[in-house]
Parts: structure tokens; C-alpha cells; sequence
């Protein structure tokens, strides 16, 4: 199994990380793409990409939209130097925001596409968030799609319109823990149209902890932390809402991570 998305440097997993990573190799968690996501903690990312684990770990480094303001005068040329000590190294995560309206939606695109562009620049593939604004980064990312190695539409909740223009751009799709809520039809209709050759799967360790999941401890107001352990209870609701055994889909998604990523 290949976790396409998780936060690792995470405060709140770092007395359990050990353990974390312990389980994850455990359940067959083979390799993680684990994201920055603002200046702040690019360096923790770094360090956990140099030291030895027991998975493959891709890190990413970028500027999350709620992060895209303040930042410091020298942020472009900072992510610039990581992406360059780290030559497997995404840009991620990155994106647009429609949920918290904190930084506006100019600076957003203003450091979106700044990120887009030294992407492109050293051809690194790119992991976006795009909650409630997919339709938007959809726009703004078309013009460089074509030239990016790849890239990743992580925590995917956006309509069958968003998802057609998505893959036909090449881009892959990642399905998180929110799969597994009955409600999301939305979601779930995704998770069964993705084509098999452009379909992830994902954790966002620590957030969405799954019903049934295993706890990486106690979160924010109590609230159970997730790890890549569980990626296998979303793994498993992917593969019956596609009618698939999980075994061939944790090698499909596997397969799939290793291209866009590695
Ligand atoms: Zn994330």
C-alpha cells in the first residue's frame, strides 16, 4: 500500500512517530508522500526524508493556500533550496481554499501559481488541495499541466465536470477517509469513475481519522489523531465500491503512486 498523502512532520504525531512508522510497515504500508505545508515546517519534512525508514518516503514541500499569507520575503527562493536538496522531492501541498476564507482568493492564486511555475521550472510533480475551490484550480492549473511531470488532486471532493477535466489533463486522483462516509455521494461516485491507471489512495495523517481506525493518540478537543495504518480501511472501501479485490487495488494504487511520484 502507498499512503499519497500525509503530514508526518505533524506536532501532534511527533512523541508517536516511531511507533507510527512501526505500524505502518506492519500493515504493509510501503511508501508515503508526506507534505509540508508552510516555511515553517519544510524543515522537518527535510529531516525525515534523510533519516531511514521503513517505507519509501516522497517528500513534499510547498505552501498550503491557509498559509499563503503571511509569508516570509524570502519564501519562493527557501522552497527553491529544498526542492533542490531533495531531488525527489514534490511541490506540495499547494492549491486553492474554498472552505476557510482567512487569505484571500487573489494571494492564493498569487502563491499558487508561483509554486506552479518553479514546478514546471524543475519539473517536479505537484500535490494539490483543492477543497471547495476545485473548479477554480482547474482554471488555473490548466496552462501548466501539460508541462508538469505529473501531479496529484489529493483528499478529491469535486464534481464528475471537475474530475473529467482532471483526468483527461493526465492528472491523478487521490481518495482519502471521507470515501468511507455513506453520505458522500459526490465522493463516492469518484472513487468508482477514476480510470484505473490515475486512481491513489490516502490518509492525511493526522486529520480524517476513519471509523474503526486505529488512534495515533488525542487530537484537538480529544478528537482521535489518524496514521498510515488505516490507510487499509479506506483501501478496502474503495475496492467494493469498485467491485475489486483490495489486494489488486493496494498494487494498482501502489503502482500508480510510484509513477506520478518516484
Ligand atoms: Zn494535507
Amino acid at each position: 500500500m502507498f499512503d499519497a498523502h500525509a503530514h508526518l512532520h505533524a506536532k501532534e504525531i511527533s512523541g508517536t512517530l516511531e511507533r507510527i512508522l512501526v505500524d505502518a510497515a506492519a500493515a504493509g504500508v510501503t511508501g508515503i508522500c508526506s507534505c509540508g505545508t508552510c516555511p515553517e515546517d519544510w524543515a522537518a519534512t527535510q529531516m525525515l526524508s534523510l533519516r531511514p525508514l521503513p517505507m519509501v518516503l516522497v517528500p513534499g514541500f510547498g505552501v498550503h493556500p491557509w498559509y499563503a499569507e503571511p509569508l516570509p520575503d524570502a519564501w519562493l527562493e527557501s522552497l527553491e533550496g529544498c526542492l533542490d536538496a531533495n531531488p525527489v522531492a514534490a511541490v506540495g501541498e499547494i492549491g486553492l481554499d474554498g472552505v476557510r476564507d482567512a487569505v484571500s482568493a487573489e494571494v492564493q492564486e498569487k502563491v499558487f501559481v508561483a509554486q506552479l511555475e518553479l514546478a514546471s521550472r524543475l519539473s517536479r510533480p505537484v500535490i494539490l488541495h483543492g477543497a471547495r475551490a476545485w473548479g477554480r484550480l482547474v482554471a488555473v492549473l490548466r496552462p501548466f499541466a501539460s508541462r508538469l511531470p505529473g501531479f496529484v488532486a489529493h483528499g478529491f471532493g469535486g464534481s464528475r465536470e471537475i474530475l473529467t477535466n482532471i483526468v483527461a489533463m493526465g492528472g491523478y486522483v487521490s481518495f482519502a477517509g471521507s470515501v468511507c462516509n455513506h453520505k458522500a455521494v459526490k465522493i463516492r461516485a469518484a472513487a468508482r469513475e477514476t480510470p484505473e491507471c490515475q486512481i491513489l489512495v490516502e490518509t492525511d495523517t493526522p486529520d480524517l481519522f476513519p471509523r474503526g481506525g486505529k488512534s495515533a493518540g488525542a487530537g484537538t478537543g480529544g478528537k482521535p489523531l489518524n496514521q498510515p495504518c488505516n490507510l487499509s480501511l479506506v483501501l478496502s472501501e474503495v475496492a467494493t465500491l469498485r467491485g475489486m479485490d483490495p489486494d489488486t487495488l493496494a498494487d494498482l494504487t501502489g503502482a500508480n503512486a510510484r509513477r506520478v511520484l518516484l
